[in-house]
C-alpha cells in the first residue's frame, strides 16, 4: 500500500543543498532566517498540496465523501485559500474561524460549524454567512439554534454530535469520544433530541450524526468501531422515529510522525478501513451507503510546517544536562508543555552528523516547563546557529500566545524557491494596541 505524506517527519521538499545547508521549498533556511528573522514559521506549499492529494486519491473510490479541513489546526487567510483550492471544505469552531474562511471567499455551503458551547453571536454569524452544516452538541444549543434560525426565517442543516464511548490510545487531553467527555450527546440522549427536532424545532433539518474520537490517532480499529456505532444508530433512528438520515461525519484525528518511533497509518490505510467499515455496516443492516464527512486537521497541515529559531545561551548543569536555549518556545509552541509532545530538529547551517552532542532544547520563557526537545543529538550547537524544528504546522501558531509580552512570529509560505509572508510578525506597538489607560490614570 502507498505511503502518504503524514508518515514523513519532514516536508517533502526538505534537502541539504550543495553547501550542506538545509533547504525547504527550494529556499535556503539560513537565508529565510536572515531575511525574516526568527522565530519564524515556514509552511511548504508542496507538502500541503501533496497531503490534500493523498486524501483525495485515497478516497477516490467512494463517491460520497466530503473533506472538511479542521481549521483550528492552523487557520490563516492564505492557508484557507490553498486548502479551498484543493476542493476541501472547512470545519470551523468559532466566530473567528467562520469570519476568516468567509473573508477568504470560501463557498460557505462547504463549511461545518462545531463546538460544545457556541454563542448566540457565533450561531447568528454562521446563519448570516450561510454555513452549510452546524453540528449541534447539546440540548441548549438545539433550542438556541432553532430560535435564531426562526428569527432569520431560515432552516439549517444540522448534525447531532454524539459520544460513541470509544477509548483510543492518545493523550488524555486530546481524547474526545470516550463516555466521560464534555463533547456531544450521550447515545442515551439521542432519542429525546430527535423527538424535539421532529416535533418542535421546525427550523432545524437533521441530516446525520457526527462523532470525533480524538487526535494523533495511530490505531485503525477505533474508526471501524466508531463507524459501526454511527451506522447502527442511523438504522435504529429510522426504525424508531421514521427519520431517514444519510450523512455521517466521522471527525478527524489521523496522527502524524513527530519522532522516529511514531508510526501513523497512511491516508490510504485509513481510507481503506473507513470505506470497508461503512460498506460492511451498511450491508449488515441492508441500508444505502451514507455520505461521509471527514474532518482532518493535524494530518493536513502538521508536516508542511517547521519553525526556525536562533540558538542563544547554553547552560551545562554540573554532572547533568546541557541546556541550549532558543529565541522562542512555549508561546509559539505550547504543545510540549501542555501534553509532553515530542519533536525532531536539525541545525540548518551545519552538517547533520558531525561532532554530535546530547542537549536539551529549551525556550526563552519564564517557566521551567518551557522545553521544546529533551535529549536530542545535535552537531555542536553554538550561539547564532539556526535550528529547524519539524512538524510544527498544526496546533503551534493556532495555539500561540503573547506570554512574557512577546510578539507572535511571522509565517512564510515557500514554494519552488519563492518565499512570501502570509502572517506578519507582530510589532511592539501591536502588543499595546488593545491597551486602554483610563483618563483618571493619565
Ligand atoms: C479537533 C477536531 C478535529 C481535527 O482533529 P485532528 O486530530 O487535528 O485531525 C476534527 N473534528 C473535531 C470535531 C475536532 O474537535
Amino acid at each position: 500500500m502507498k505511503n502518504s505524506t503524514n508518515q514523513s517527519i519532514k516536508p517533502i521538499t526538505t534537502r541539504r543543498n550543495d553547501y550542506g545547508y538545509l533547504e525547504i521549498g527550494g529556499c535556503d533556511l539560513t537565508e529565510l532566517a536572515n531575511k525574516y528573522a526568527t522565530p519564524l514559521y515556514v509552511i511548504d506549499e508542496a507538502t500541503l498540496r501533496a497531503v490534500c492529494n493523498d486524501y483525495k486519491d485515497a478516497f477516490k473510490d467512494y463517491e460520497k465523501v466530503n473533506f472538511m479541513y479542521a481549521s483550528k489546526a492552523l487557520c490563516t487567510s492564505a492557508i484557507t485559500k490553498i486548502v479551498a483550492s484543493e476542493g476541501f471544505g472547512f470545519d470551523v469552531v468559532s466566530g473567528g474561524e467562520i469570519y476568516t474562511v468567509y473573508k477568504a471567499g470560501v463557498d460557505m455551503k462547504k463549511v461545518l460549524f462545531n463546538g460544545n458551547n457556541k454563542t448566540v453571536d457565533e450561531l447568528s454569524l454562521a446563519i448570516e454567512t450561510g454555513v452549510g452544516h452546524i453540528s449541534v452538541d447539546n440540548f441548549l444549543e438545539l433550542t438556541m439554534l432553532n430560535e435564531i434560525a426562526k428569527s432569520y426565517g431560515k432552516t439549517v442543516d444540522i448534525f447531532l454530535r454524539v459520544t460513541p464511548a470509544i477509548e483510543c490510545h492518545t493523550h488524555e487531553y486530546i481524547k474526545t469520544g470516550n463516555l466521560d467527555s464534555k463533547f456531544g450527546f450521550d447515545l442515551s440522549q439521542v432519542d429525546e433530541a430527535i423527538e424535539l427536532i421532529k416535533d418542535e424545532y421546525t427550523n432545524l433539518n437533521l441530516r446525520g450524526l457526527h462523532a470525533h474520537i480524538g487526535s494523533q490517532i495511530f490505531e485503525t480499529q477505533v474508526y471501524h468501531d466508531e463507524i459501526d456505532i454511527l451506522v447502527t444508530e442511523l438504522v435504529r433512528i429510522e426504525k424508531k422515529h421514521g427519520v431517514k438520515l444519510d450523512e455521517i461525519n466521522i471527525g478527524g484525528g489521523l496522527g502524524v510522525k513527530y519522532v522516529e518511533t511514531d508510526v501513523p497509518p497512511s491516508t490510504h490505510k485509513i481510507a481503506e478501513v473507513i470505506i470497508n467499515s461503512v460498506k460492511l455496516s451498511c450491508e449488515k443492516h441492508n441500508v444505502n451507503y451514507p455520505t461521509i464527512y471527514l474532518e482532518p486537521g493535524r494530518s493536513i497541515i502538521s508536516t508542511s510546517g517547521v519553525t526556525l529559531y536562533t540558538i542563544g545561551s547554553q547552560k551545562q548543569v554540573p554532572n547533568g544536562r546541557k541546556y541550549v536555549a532558543v529565541d522562542g518556545g512555549m508561546a509559539d509552541n505550547p504543545r510540549p508543555s501542555m501534553y509532553q509532545a515530542e519533536y525532531t530538529a536539525e541545525i540548518v547551517n551545519k552538517p547533520a552528523n558531525e561532532d554530535l552532542q546530547k542537549v536539551t532544547i529549551c525556550g526563552r520563557y519564564c517557566e521551567s516547563g518551557d522545553v521544546i526537545i529533551k535529549n536530542i543529538e545535535l552537531p555542536n550547537p553554538e550561539a547564532g546557529d539556526v535550528l529547524c524544528v519539524y512538524n510544527t504546522g498544526a496546533y503551534n501558531y493556532s495555539m500561540a500566545s503573547n506570554y512574557n509580552r512577546t510578539q507572535k512570529p511571522a509565517m512564510v509560505l515557500v514554494n519552488s524557491g519563492l518565499s512570501d509572508i502570509i502572517v506578519k510578525r507582530e510589532s511592539l506597538d501591536d502588543l499595546l494596541e488593545h491597551d486602554v489607560i483610563p483618563s483618571r490614570l493619565k
